[in-house]
């Protein structure tokens, strides 16, 4: 298969390296939001959150509050984000499941996405009904 991501876990492909075990590889992004932007991986190919298992996403999610704090220490970084793409609608450019670890710095020139509130509760309630009953 022709995967960035699966080329750099083999080391076809260089990378710097910051952390490895058994199901999960991270490297830092190459185009980083600021310094010490890194991204995880399963090893494990899968293109999205939607097709990976449960236990998968259960051995990631430590390894994510690990590095988030060694990040955020070894950059002394403000604040870390946890991100996600999935699909090319949310911005997806490479279709191997990755996590981004983005620290975060006052005034880094970085907006938060901007919203806009429901138009009334009702709305709010369909929503969220709707949300629920998809579960
Ligand atoms: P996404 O938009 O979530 O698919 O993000 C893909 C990320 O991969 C981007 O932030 C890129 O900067 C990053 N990226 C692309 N190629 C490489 C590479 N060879 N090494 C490290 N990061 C990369
Ligand atoms: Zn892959």
């Amino acid at each position: 298969m022709d995967c960035l991501f699966c080329k750099i876990i083999k080391g076809d492909i260089p990378s710097a390296k910051v952390y490895e075990d058994e199901y999960s590889f991270a490297f830092l992004d190459i185009k980083p939001i600021n310094l010490g932007h890194t991204l995880l991986v399963p090893k494990k190919h899968f293109t999205n959150l939607y097709e990976m298992p449960d236990e998968v996403l259960a051995e990631l999610a430590p390894i994510i509050k690990k590095l988030g704090i060694a990040i955020k220490n070894a950059v002394s970084a403000d604040g870390i984000n946890i991100g996600m793409n999935n699909d090319s609608a949310a911005g997806q450019l490479v279709f191997h499941a990755h996590i981004h670890i983005m620290p975060r710095f006052k005034n880094d020139g970085h907006e938060h996405w901007s919203g806009t509130p429901y138009k009334n509760d009702a709305e709010m309630n369909r929503v969220a009904e709707n949300i629920s009953s998809k579960l």
